[in-house]
């Protein structure tokens, strides 16, 4: 820190911008207390959302997933993983318990362009198509139907486990094409098609209220496809049954990718919107869309800026739409640094006189530029210098590289951390309204998306804030573990649950 700060002063450039960074870091802090209050508010969000819809800021959309994966599960099952950072098909051989995962295949379908305007038919008529090729390119398409486990990353107000009507669109859109290429190329994955995917659902499926499922099941019949879907599913809860079907101890699972979201088993008695008798023993998985949360964070000028320059169709100019999501998740993250240091260059003169113009380009400084930046262990930061300078035209000298990273610490480390209060407020909810006390038996987070994968200063604050706040007896408890793509297989382990066909081998 001294040395830091040292060069800070050695350096006239950098000086008018130093206590600029301390008002940053100010803004940015997340104190236990912080925490505290932001977990304990989850918690009370959560248990408002199971009371009534529009209970909260948390929908709690029920998923409609009451049985989890057991490991029995077997037969030949399909996933689509729609509406995310990628468009993927997926096919699973499952072998019963002891066998478990015989094969897996995976493809990654890019759409041609043309379809960007294209009707809800002709969009959903590509995807039947895409997903048959798939299937008859394995050379043992099944003859008998194929069931399909439909991961969609948006919030969907779910009818039955195979149906449901799109809420709103999330991961923002916000400014132009560009700005979502660059922003859905977060996993580093086929950029086109992936922005396109969605940029087409918007266009389809917008206003009109419709079935996604109905859709697909509707083009699979014009192709004259024996296809069907089984279970229409939230990246999350596709990410916990894939989880789970390992790990018994998984309750919760999280991502955090481009956008973010958390879900977790729930017991159907503690659930007072779904208006029944239940017995304690039954459980299901409820979706937060924890984006939405809003209680205690602590904000900044640009967030406030960023979010006010967001367009989210649908929605009124709401001041704070989603501000969970945009104050933790991988596409705004890089977003809101670019905010800071263009403050700091106006303001500061963190890089010279004169201000970058490329630095007023909204996105173009991503999240993983952050990350890149971060890993840097050359004395001289030499890969922040040359990340600034290719990806933004800042030309820089160390001592503004190392302001630089300390922005991008300070914005990474309150994301992290509130993401890890978060998770805590989950599991307080759960610990305090579950008998079989979670806290003092081995109970498992699972975790997935790009953002989680790739930024290990994040994994680590996360990891740290969770750590803190439980205390180091409980913590010890509770696993944070990376689920590397279960959401593929969960989502093909849950068409193999809720199998309308029986084994299907
Ligand atoms: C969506 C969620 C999704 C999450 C992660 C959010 O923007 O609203 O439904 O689970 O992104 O993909
Ligand atoms: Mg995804």
């Amino acid at each position: 820190v001294s040395r830091f700060k040292m060069s800070v002063r050695s350096s006239s450039v950098s000086m008018a911008a130093a206590p600029m960074l301390t008002k940053l870091q100010q803004d940015c802090a997340t104190p236990l207390p912080v925490l505290r209050n932001v977990a304990a508010s989850m918690s009370d969000d959560i248990r408002a959302g199971l009371a009534v819809d529009g209970g909260s800021d948390l929908k709690m959309i029920l998923s409609y997933v009451d049985s989890l994966p057991t490991g029995d599960e077997k037969g030949l099952f399909y996933a689509l993983d729609l509406g995310g950072t990628n468009f993927r098909v997926l096919r699973v051989e499952l072998g019963g318990k002891d066998k478990r995962v015989i094969a897996i295949e995976s493809d990654q379908v890019s759409i041609p362009q043309e379809l960007m305007s294209a009707t809800s038919e002709e969009l959903f008529d590509f995807i039947a198509s895409a997903l048959a090729n798939f299937a008859h390119k394995g050379g043992n398409f099944p003859g008998k139907k194929g069931e399909i486990g439909f991961t969609f990353s948006f919030p969907v107000k779910q009818t039955s486990i195979d149906s449901g009507i799109l809420i709103k669109w999330t991961k923002g859109f916000a400014v132009s094409g560009t700005v979502c290429i660059i922003n859905f190329g977060f996993l580093g994955l086929t950029l086109w098609s992936s922005f396109i995917t969605e940029h087409m659902l918007r266009h389809c499926l917008a206003h009109a209220g419709k079935d996604v499922v109905a859709c697909l099941n509707e083009a699979m019949d014009r192709k004259g496809i024996d296809m069907r879907v089984s279970a229409l599913v939230n990246d999350t809860v596709a990410t916990l049954a894939g989880a789970r079907y390992w790990d018994d101890d998984v309750m919760v699972s999280v991502i955090l990718g481009t956008g973010t979201n958390a879900c977790y088993v729930e017991r159907m008695d503690c659930i007072p919107k779904l208006q029944g008798e239940f017995s304690p023993s039954r459980r299901t998985i409820v979706n937060l869309e924890w984006g939405a949360f809003s209680k205690g964070l602590p904000l900044t000028v640009f967030d406030r800026d960023m979010d006010a320059a967001s367009i989210n169709p649908g929605e009124q100019a709401n001041s704070s739409f989603n501000i969970f999501e945009k104050t933790i998740s991988g596409m705004y993250l890089g977003e809101i640094a670019r905010r800071a240091l263009l403050h700091m260059a106006e303001e500061g003169s963190l890089f010279g006189k004169s201000v970058p113009e490329k630095l007023s380009m909204p996105f173009v400084l991503g999240t993983p530029d952050l990350s890149t930046m971060q890993q840097d262990g050359t004395e001289d930061l030499h890969t922040v210098g040359s990340v600034l300078y290719n990806v933004a035209g800042v030309e820089t000298n160390l001592s503004s590289r190392k302001i630089v990273l300390e922005v991008c610490d300070t914005i990474v480390k309150r994301a992290a951390r509130l993401a890890g209060a978060g998770i805590v407020g989950i599991l307080q909810k759960i610990e305090e309204d579950t008998k079989d006390a979670i806290f003092r038996k081995r109970t498992v987070v699972a975790m997935d998306g790009g953002l989680y994968e790739r930024y290990p200063q994040y994994r680590r604050y996360l990891k740290e804030a969770v750590a803190e706040l439980l205390g180091p007896e409980t913590s010890q408890n509770i696993v944070i573990e990376h689920s590397k793509d279960g959401s593929g297989i969960g989502a093909a382990l849950l068409a193999a649950t809720n199998s309308k066909y029986g084994r299907n081998l």
